[in-house]
């Protein structure tokens, strides 16, 4: 039992100072976040717009790019978001 203490004490010591594993999630959080654009719909409309486009005046709701597809909305026309 004492050995495999130390066996493990010793595997713990030379993972250690890499600290790979956090290096690992940061880049996951990164990627996540390139890959979730936000882009706005209004309530009336059937577009997705980027932040500042003269439509979304009236109502502006922030979605995901990715939903605004799924739930049918296509790209505005005046604002050029990414499709
Ligand atoms: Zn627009």
């Amino acid at each position: 039992m004492r050995r495999l203490l130390a066996a493990l004490t010793l595997c713990l010591s030379l993972v250690c100072p890499v600290a790979l594993p956090i290096r690992a999630q940061q880049e996951t959080a990164d990627q996540q976040g390139l890959k979730t654009q936000t882009v706005y719909i209004t309530r009336e409309g059937k577009k997705y717009h980027l932040d500042g486009c003269r439509y979304l005046r009236t109502s502006k709701i922030a979605i995901s790019l990715k939903d605004a597809k799924a739930k049918g909305f296509t790209a505005c026309k005046v604002c050029h978001p990414p499709d």
